[in-house]
């Protein structure tokens, strides 16, 4: 741990104080292996703080009315649009995507911010006529309490906003464990909110390891939901321990996404997007193309064009102008990648381009590696099941549109898949058959909107969704109402005359 790196704190109950352990995790650049900052590596009486803290706050906040709550989360959304490029520039140092990419999670989050303040004077509920005379049926949504919040590393602005700005706006309160790859980049997220004037105690953060502060907030008796991105693995682990005390958890983890380029399509264009959803973040994105199911007729002219582009892309710091791809992560994230590409080899898909680590100069301090392509991959291959999380991209070939899909559908999960082809026909079909929450025609498998439902089938999640009005679902709680001004006792179902 490097002497003399600047020290960050949580923010607990509207303070910002350190571990009561006193103890501090590093956090470093993964371009050039700099340290940012030392930040408190918490435990469970953090945890425990963070939550009594958000258990007292709830009260006021959830009778503060929507439309003023909403008020705060319009100035945080201003706040975000005045610090977007320094919350851009930290992003890119933290986690190693280039500028303009780290640039668009900010704005996402922006966009959020302002579509979901924009609910504090909806929240709509409905009216229904009562089978009564004289007696009132309505339903309206409530805040359940105090929420945690886990989020990974990859989108270190966006995903916390896709969570913590709906479960504010419905009047919960919240306990934020951010990824211990991009810590400080969570704290200076919550410290838009501090300056956007959210009461102290609504939003807190602890920073630390997902075994023993994550674990710690999930199995908290006072949380009441949790919401959760990042993997499979964990995930699930999570969703068992909620079951067995009946909490709710909504997930958000893995993908396998998939790209069909049919005979018609434009090659030029499925050349530019499936470039951008494959190596895009370095291909650490939930929705990252990992898959490209091309029919044999164009395979070899598609496979041509994409070995072209991905040889010309440039690697490096994401700060610089001229970077196409940053680093991954971690020097863990490396090796699992690195891996993955010896399975691919041993499993006998042809490898195209790539296929090694990227050391040369500057390089060398960093964890960079070349973007990879692998042809004739099978469908049932490991490296077209399972998620790799880095640039890296299977081409495999087919001779129909139904094969095609049925090879996109072979997969335990179901995030975003996408069809290039000029054929409204096959589109349309695609968008009927093929088993996705997300699907895009003529456009990559990356690139959603916040207006609209994010989230996947199978093993991609449990039936929830952030974005679009559907977050509101995970938010809150519905509660029927009945008013009778009938003055007299009328028994529903019973009394029908
Ligand atoms: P994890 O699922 O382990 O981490 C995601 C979040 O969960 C982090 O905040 C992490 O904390 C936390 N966490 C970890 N263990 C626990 C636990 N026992 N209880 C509560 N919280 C926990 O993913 P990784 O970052 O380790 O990445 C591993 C793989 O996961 C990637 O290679 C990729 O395949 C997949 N992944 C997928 C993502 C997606 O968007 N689909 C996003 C991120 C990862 P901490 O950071 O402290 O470990």
């Amino acid at each position: 741990m490097s002497a003399g790196a600047e020290t960050f704190k949580n923010y607990i109950n509207g303070r910002w104080v350190g571990a009561r352990s006193g103890a501090m995790m590093e956090s470093v650049n993964p371009a050039t292996g700099e340290a940012l900052g030392l930040v408190p590596r918490s435990g469970p009486e953090d945890v425990e703080d963070a939550v009594r803290a958000a258990a007292e706050a709830f009260p006021a906040w959830r009778r503060t009315p929507a439309p003023r709550r909403a008020e705060i989360l319009f100035r945080a959304a201003e706040r975000l649009v005045a610090r977007k490029e320094e919350l851009a520039r930290l992003m890119t140092r933290e986690m190693g995507k280039v500028l303009a990419e780290t640039r668009g999670d900010v704005q996402e989050a922006i966009d959020m911010s302002y579509f979901i303040a924009g609910e504090g004077r909806r929240l709509h509920g409905y009216t229904a006529p009562s089978e009564m005379p004289q007696k009132a049926a309505y339903c309206v949504r409530a805040p359940l309490g105090v929420v945690g919040i886990i989020t990974p590393w990859n989108f270190p602005v966006a995903i916390p906003s896709w969570k913590i700005v709906p479960a504010l706006v419905c009047g919960n309160t919240v306990v934020f464990k951010p990824a211990s790859y991009t810590p400080l980049v969570g704290l200076k997220f919550v410290e838009i909110f501090e300056e956007a004037g959210l009461p102290p105690g609504a939003l807190n953060i602890v920073t630390g390891p997902g075994q023993g502060v994550g674990d710690a907030l999930v199995a908290h008796p006072q949380v009441r939901v949790v919401s959760f991105t990042g993997s499979t693995e964990t995930g699930l682990r999570l969703a068992e321990q909620c079951a067995r005390v009946g909490k709710r958890i909504s997930l958000e983890m893995g993908g396998k996404n998939a790209a069909i380029v049919m005979p018609d399509a434009d090659l030029g264009l499925a050349t530019d997007a499936l470039i951008w959803s494959a190596f895009g973040t370095s291909g650490q994105r939930c929705t990252a193309c990992s898959r490209i199911i091309v029919h044999k007729a164009v395979k070899a002219d598609l496979a041509d064009q994409l070995v072209e582009r991905a040889k010309r892309l440039r690697l490096g710091d994401g700060l610089e102008p001229d970077t196409d791809v940053g680093p991954v992560v971690s020097g863990a994230q490396l090796d699992r990648i690195h891996q993955y590409v010896q399975v691919g080899r041993q499993e006998g898909a042809r490898l195209l381009v790539g296929g090694s680590r990227a050391q040369e100069g500057a390089l060398g301090r960093g964890y960079f590696y070349t973007p990879t392509i692998f042809d004739r991959v099978g469908p049932r291959m490991r490296i077209a099941q399972e998620e790799i999380f880095g640039p890296v991209t299977d081409i495999i070939e087919t001779e129909s549109f139904e094969s095609a899909v049925t090879v996109l559908n072979e997969s335990r999960y179901g995030l975003s898949a996408s069809i290039f082809t000029r054929d409204i026909n096959a589109a349309m079909r695609a968008i009927d058959d093929i088993d996705t929450g997300i699907v895009y025609v003529n456009h990559g498998t990356i690139g959603a909107e916040v207006h609209l439902p994010f989230g996947g089938t199978k093993e991609t999640g449990n039936g929830h969704r952030e974005g679009g009005l559907q977050v509101l679902d995970v938010f809150s709680e519905w509660k029927a109402v009945y008013v009778d001004y009938s003055g007299r006792l009328q028994r529903a179902q019973i009394d029908r005359e």
